[in-house]
């Protein structure tokens, strides 16, 4: 018999206020509250956060949320606390009444979700209290923190195997990256080695207009992409800190709103342009790829790549930030064969073990391949991705089908000519 007589689909209206699920939440959601260990990927923007909230909901006890980021877990606790929910977290930024609330909270069975920074799980005392708490299903979100190779490890992220068993509990772990390695890495890591309910759809991201193009003058195609949506607020990536700098100034001379972003910032000068960047409209962010995880604005119209991005995946998320309202959304990459090499290198001179290595320059030829392709970019990404689909009819090769005669014809009279060199 169920635990719960609560319907999941009456919280969706009464707590969250959202009419119907989004493709793929109802079965997640009665997934973990069945008490099913489930790995489920989706899309960024499709709507995980729900997946665990819910179920929180219907299930009686405690449910544990491990996130990497600080201001991530507060956004989702406020936003709970004011649908109701009794919600509450443990971080490091919690003033000393936060956290004595939040204990409260939890000797009086109260506490619904817990939100807890990694960091915690080092300490005894919180394995202790997360048994005291009756807590009855660890969610993980954000789950390719797991992973050792990817760029957003965290270490910490490595205790929480240890903590499903310890408590005995099931775990719900969400990301967005599809990857079959990371995939792999969640599986052994999160959840012993034994395979979760897994979940794997809804990749197609219609709304994104997709497109690429050679890197010819790069600074006058920046600044002719962002014209045409002046007023809009967008993302342009960078491959390099220094570049977001030249690249934002040329911008604003240009007379838009832009600043520039990087990992080398100050703390408190990038919290400001989060900050900007969520508030204000029609803001330019000129970023490198630090600036992503965080950012929940729904209605950024537009994602231009500057320099070609690592890998598919990284293209993939990084485009995923547009349009996450479902209104429709521009994008456009410039490669050329200094980006080419630039990110051959950057492998090539990491510390990555030779297999790592592989993988990594597989992910680049990916990329590579989505760059030169000649027909619909949405299938070809999709297609890699695991999904199959038509012609998309919302991408640059859509709109103008390349005129392949040419090309075939070139390549047909050089063959003919190697073949003809070879004969004599
Ligand atoms: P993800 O973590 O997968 O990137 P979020 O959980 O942050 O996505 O959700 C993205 C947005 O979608 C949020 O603004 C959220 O409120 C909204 N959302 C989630 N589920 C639904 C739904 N069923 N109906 C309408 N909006 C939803
Ligand atoms: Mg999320
Ligand atoms: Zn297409």
């Amino acid at each position: 018999a169920p635990d719960t007589a609560i319907d999941p689909a009456d919280l969706l209206a009464s707590v969250f206020g959202f009419h119907s699920f989004r493709p793929g939440q109802e079965e997640i959601v009665r997934a973990v509250i069945a008490g099913r260990d489930t790995l489920a990927i989706m899309p960024t923007g499709g709507g995980k956060s729900l997946c665990f909230q819910l179920p929180a909901l219907c299930l009686d006890g405690m449910t544990v949320v491990i996130s990497p980021l600080i201001a991530l877990m507060r956004d989702q606790v406020r936003a709970l606390r004011e649908a109701g929910v009794e919600a509450g977290a443990l971080t490091s930024g919690n003033t000393e009444e936060e956290t004595e609330d939040v204990f409260q909270a939890i000797d009086d069975g109260r506490l619904k979700l817990l939100y807890i920074a990694p960091e915690r799980l080092a300490s005894s005392a919180t394995q202790s209290l997360l048994k005291r708490a009756h807590t009855r299903l660890i969610a993980v979100d954000e789950a390719h923190c797991v992973s050792q190779w990817g760029h957003d490890f965290r270490p910490d992220y490595l205790r929480i195997g240890e903590l499903k068993r310890v408590l005995g509990v099931p775990l719900a772990a969400f990301t967005a990256t599809a990857d079959e390695e990371t995939r792999a890495e969640i599986v052994t890591r999160l959840f012993g080695g034994t395979q979760p309910a897994t979940f794997l759809r809804g990749f197609d991201r219609p709304n994104i207009h997709l497109a690429f193009a050679p890197k010819d003058q790069p600074r006058r195609q920046i600044l002719d992409f962002a014209a045409a949506r002046r007023g809009q607020s967008g993302i342009v990536y960078c491959a390099s800190r220094a570049r977001t700098e030249t690249l934002a100034a040329a911008l604003r001379e240009a007379g838009h709103p832009a600043c520039h972003y990087h990992g080398g910032m100050d703390p408190d000068d990038r919290r400001e342009v989060e900050a900007r960047f969520q508030r204000e409209d029609g803001l330019i962010v000129v970023a490198t790829v630090a600036f992503g995880m965080g950012i929940d604005k729904p209605d950024i119209r537009w994602v231009a790549h500057a320099d070609l991005p690592k890998s598919i995946e990284g293209y993939y998320q990084e485009i995923g930030r547009a349009g996450r309202d479902g209104a429709p959304a521009e994008t456009l990459t410039l490669y050329g064969p200094d980006d080419i090499r630039f990110r051959r290198s950057q492998i090539d001179e990491g510390l990555a073990p030779p297999d790592r290595k592989a993988a990594d320059h597989a992910r680049l030829n990916a990329l590579l391949g989505l760059a030169e392709a000649t027909s619909c970019r949405r299938q070809r990404l999709l297609a890699y991705f695991g999904e199959s689909s038509d012609p998309c009819g919302n991408c640059d090769l859509c709109d103008h089908p390349p005129d392949l005669f040419d090309g075939t014809e070139a390549v047909r009279k050089a063959l003919s000519a190697a073949l003809r060199t070879g004969e004599s």
